[in-house]
């Protein structure tokens, strides 16, 4: 049986109702849906009534019930994704969306964005157009492919690629190349939903040509490629090449493809030379695949270089429907791809811009901040900039590091605490934690970003513990 409270020594029993609760919520925040302010209000109970549960607690007031039935209401109905500050210093971050777009890249989504537009229609002449012509000829004129095309991420492309070159065949793959990338994609099980066997050659270590050329039957259709994006091997190590892999296709007609993963369109000085894309295809790839938003610096998309043949077959795939590009990133690639065609790339493009820049640079932009949040630190933490390494992503350039300079942040009240205030900020702030200190990296900062670093952490220095969020 149920242990009885005396009615009115059971404090959850004075709760209020859903209804009084929201509307009580509602009174100082006009502004919040009532879908939003009832949710926010169960919340709110729920989270009292297990605090409640709790013998010897005493019941919060009401207005301190409403404070956190109006902030959880105001969480549900703000928009997402929201805008973050990204200080971490990793510049291709998959969980604060990979490459930030270039202003005029934003600006080119925002004017297709909300009317309509020649996407599908020539003007010159009335008549249907195609959507892709122009990026995928901007994609060639800039690699020197014979042909380029773009779906909606790598992810797809891999699957196009392999259903269209692979399906009902078999693709050889060294051992040492089966990887998973987060978000569960894997390249055993992309292959076997395109209908592709899986012929692994070689060891986890090492693969050898011979390894290759002796996993070659009558029913394989391609040599697959897959870059280590987010791990390394090292030590007793070996691979195949793509002019050794070339050597062997070649030679059998069997085309080499790569899943590059990221890969950029111009040689980018300090960062792994099989990043740019065209390179791979010089060495041997006959088609090769990459993500549109990581070392590329445009939208998600997924790129698609290579010879001609394959590329037109691509093309016709009754899936390059359904993995097609919408508009929004297609405006934002395709001027991306202008940016790179005019040699403002560098200059332009955020990622790039991040990359490249100098250490001179980075450490005054440091040793500014870190006067600025001193200054409004006080005795709440100590603060000084600090030569630290940065990373360019995992995803992208594993183990690759970027010497660079950070803010060091030592609050009173504790590195992690302030770190998570920083992400509860009205702009939240993402920070990296090492060695017991706050470390905010300048090289990931947008211009203007640095004033929104100096809010939050006045805010985050200055907050009530406990705050006016349901306590969770
Ligand atoms: C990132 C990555 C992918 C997936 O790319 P998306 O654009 O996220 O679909 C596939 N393969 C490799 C090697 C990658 O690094």
């Amino acid at each position: 049986m149920e242990p009885r409270l005396p009615v009115n020594g059971d404090p959850r029993r004075a709760l209020p109702s859903v209804d009084r609760l929201a509307r009580l919520a509602g009174e100082n925040r006009m502004d919040l849906p009532r879908w939003a302010l009832a949710e926010g209000a169960r919340s709110a109970l729920d989270a009292e009534r297990e605090r409640l549960a709790e013998p010897g607690q005493e019941a919060v007031s009401q207005g301190e019930l409403a404070g956190w039935a109006a902030a959880e209401a105001a969480r549900l109905a703000e928009p997402r994704p929201r805008r973050v500050v990204n200080a971490t210093g990793i510049v291709i971050h998959t969980n604060l969306g990979r490459a930030p777009l270039a202003p005029g890249a934003a600006a080119a989504v925002g004017a297709v964005a909300a009317g309509y537009s020649d996407l599908e229609i020539d003007l010159a002449t009335g008549r249907r157009g195609d959507r892709l012509a122009r990026v995928s000829e901007r994609l060639a004129r800039l690699s020197g492919a014979e042909a380029g095309f773009a779906v909606n991420n790598c992810a797809a492309a891999m699957l196009l690629v392999l259903d269209t070159l692979g399906r009902g065949r078999e693709a050889l793959v060294s051992r040492g190349e089966l990887v998973e990338i987060g978000g569960s994609f894997r390249v055993p099980e992309i292959m076997e939903r395109a209908g592709v066997r899986l012929v692994e050659v070689g060891s986890t270590n090492r693969t050898h040509p011979a390894d290759y050329e002796g996993g070659i039957g009558p029913d394989t259709a391609l040599l697959l490629k897959v870059h280590r994006s987010n791990f390394e091997l090292q030590g007793f190590v070996a691979e195949v090449d793509l002019p050794e892999l070339q050597k062997i296709g070649g030679e059998r007609g069997i085309p080499v493809v790569e899943d590059l993963g990221s890969g950029t369109l111009v040689e980018l000085p300090g960062l792994p030379p099989e990043a740019f894309a065209p390179g791979r295809l010089d060495r041997g790839a006959d088609v090769v695949c990459f993500s549109g938003d990581k070392l590329l610096g445009g939208p998600q998309a997924g790129i698609i270089l290579g010879r001609a043949a394959h590329v037109e077959a691509m093309r016709r795939n009754p899936l390059a429907r359904a993995l097609r590009l919408d508009k929004l990133s297609l405006a934002a690639l395709d001027w991306t791809l202008g940016a790179y065609l005019g040699g403002r790339a560098r200059e332009e493009i955020p990622v790039l811009r991040q990359l490249g820049e100098s250490q001179e640079s980075l450490e005054k932009q440091a040793r500014e901040l870190a006067e600025r949040l001193a200054r409004l630190a006080g005795e709440a933490a100590r603060v000084w900039p600090e030569a630290r390494t940065g990373f360019v992503g995992g995803g992208s350039v594993p183990g690759f590091e970027l010497p660079g300079w950070v803010v060091a942040v030592d609050p009173v009240q504790g590195a992690e605490a302030t770190a998570t205030r920083l992400r509860h900020a009205s702009t939240p702030v993402l920070s990296r934690v090492r060695d017991g200190l706050l470390l905010l990296d300048v090289r990931t900062l947008l211009p203007g970003e640095d004033r929104e670093v100096e809010r939050a952490l006045s805010e985050a220095l200055r907050a009530e513990p406990g705050g006016l969020a349901v306590p969770r």
